[in-house]
């Protein structure tokens, strides 16, 4: 049997109800059932799970994966800083974005795991993400920063 691959994920047939879901079933699966279900609000879990997506997506430079999080709508990724280890990510319009502020809460980690694992198998070395503004947070944007190792 074999695995389940990204391009698996494309192939898509429903006629009735076609191939998008809500925005507010896609919070509730990261928000609820991951943040607030699993326990130390599911880190160890993202950090998995937004891994094994970021190698899986077909993307061969960071341009292609900072365009495919847009036709995701996961949010539009803009790289702010770019020094030889070190890179900050600002998310904007950040699938999170309207949720009301809740202080002390950084919720993106997944996303931020989607891009590492990208990033990791495209660059052949070791990246480090962490998540250092949210909106849920009450921050101006989602931000991650990049450590490349
Ligand atoms: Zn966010």
């Amino acid at each position: 049997m074999g695995e389940f691959t990204f391009d698996d994920m494309k192939k898509i047939n429903r006629d009735e109800l076609g191939e998008m879901v809500p925005l507010e079933l896609f919070r509730a699966i990261r928000l609820i059932g991951m943040y607030q279900g699993l326990p130390m609000n599911g880190k160890s879990t993202t950090i998995t799970v937004g891994r094994k997506i970021g190698e899986s997506l077909p993307v061969q430079s960071l341009e292609e994966l900072l365009d495919f999080f847009i036709q995701l709508k996961i949010g539009m990724p803009v790289v702010e800083k770019k020094s030889e280890n070190e890179m900050r990510v600002i998310m904007k319009e950040c699938f999170c974005k309207g949720i009301p502020v809740q202080k002390g809460k950084l919720v993106c980690d997944l996303e931020g795991s989607i891009l590492e694992g990208a990033l990791m198998k495209m660059w052949q070395r070791e990246v480090h993400i962490r998540e250092v503004k949210c909106n849920v947070n009450g921050d101006e944007h989602c931000e991650y920063k990049l450590i490349l190792s």
